[in-house]
């Protein structure tokens, strides 16, 4: 069965429950702990967690009374705003496939969907998790943004906002970022941490830079006391932190996989293009830096490495350099 007839397989099912239906508001997340944000994929722009939820229940990291009342929309059969993208997909035709129809056949089990159709509106602990503990970063390169780099805020702290950006705003007047040593929402993090850990199939860390901050070594460490052999953890990492990091990340996870404490472990690391125009895409790369630590981990775990390309006019005239560097 290709993947288009194995995405379709699953359409008849989840209409059952509505024709606008997406698993994904229920069981994906990504969570912002230093704004204090969600959305369930990246379509939806991500909307605030108000903290007097969390300090009744630390799932509404996730379940937040807003993301139910979009799941009520689509049990209703409406389509929330936020999901446009979706919704102009399907306006296409049936031929079309969205995201929500390839997410609803990528989630489904039996056991999450008839939970769902039971008791719609009740608090779920999702599948999928991508939590971001900070925006601590060595990098600011030119696609972030302040509330994920804490050396882009500081750049517009101290020279104020670029002002030929029309699509989005960088300027930091709008957001508070919550440092991660005094966050109520990392707080509440490690409070549901026990429960979600329980149930959840993958976690991925992003950032930030996730290898500069504590939380993520905190995690690991969790791990290794209360393993959870059915998880698979992934990394974000710009590759760009001193050595000793990596160093330790490839013990660390070396010691998890090989005691059977977590399923499976993947990298993922972005570089989108060889040379000057690199560094200078992604400001604070180092070429030798990112290579070295590539190699160590190569090394070091035996394990495969995902590259995140982010294409763009920069991109072009050295792309090829790239290519032969991943062949290498
Ligand atoms: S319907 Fe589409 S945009 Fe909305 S959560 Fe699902 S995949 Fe994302």
């Amino acid at each position: 069965m290709d993947d288009i007839q194995r995405i379709k397989k699953f359409i008849p099912i989840t209409n059952e429950v509505s024709p606008t239906f997406c698993l994904a508001k229920w069981h994906h997340t990504t969570i912002y702990l230093q704004t204090g944000e969600t959305h369930s994929c990246y379509h939806p722009a991500p909307h605030k967690i108000p903290l007097e939820e969390i300090s009744v229940d630390a799932s509404a990291l996730h379940n937040t009374k807003e993301k139910i009342s979009q799941r009520k929309e689509m049990i209703d059969g409406k389509k929330p705003s936020g999901c446009q993208y979706c919704w102009n997909i399907e306006a296409l035709g049936d031929e079309y496939i969205s995201d929500r129809k390839e997410r609803n056949a990528s989630i489904y089990t039996d056991e999450r969907f008839n939970a769902i159709k039971n008791n719609p509106l009740a608090p779920v602990n999702p599948q999928y998790i991508e939590i971001s503990f900070g925006n601590e970063c060595n990098f600011k390169c030119g696609y972030c943004h302040p509330k994920h780099s804490s050396s882009y805020y500081k750049e517009i702290k101290d020279y104020g906002p670029y002002d030929m950006v029309r699509n989005h705003r960088n300027d930091i007047d709008w957001f508070t970022i919550y440092e991660e040593e005094n966050n109520p929402y990392v707080d509440a993090w490690w409070r549901w941490w026990p429960e979600v850990s329980k149930t959840l199939t993958i976690l991925r860390i992003t950032g930030g830079e996730p290898l500069l901050q504590k939380s993520t070594w905190k995690l690991l460490e969790d791990l290794e006391k209360n393993p959870r052999p059915y998880l698979e953890v992934n990394i974000n990492s710009n590759f760009g932190v001193k050595t000793v990091l990596v160093e330790r990340l490839v013990k660390k996870v070396s010691s998890l996989l090989s005691s059977n404490k977590i399923k499976e472990f993947k990298i993922f690391t972005s570089i989108d293009t060889w040379g000057a125009p690199a560094e200078y895409i992604r400001t604070g790369l180092d070429l030798k830096t990112w290579e070295r630590n590539l190699d160590i981990y190569l090394n070091g775990t035996g394990l495969p490495v995902t590259f995140m390309i982010t294409f763009n006019i920069l991109t072009v005239t050295n792309f090829n350099i790239l290519l032969q560097k991943i062949l290498e």
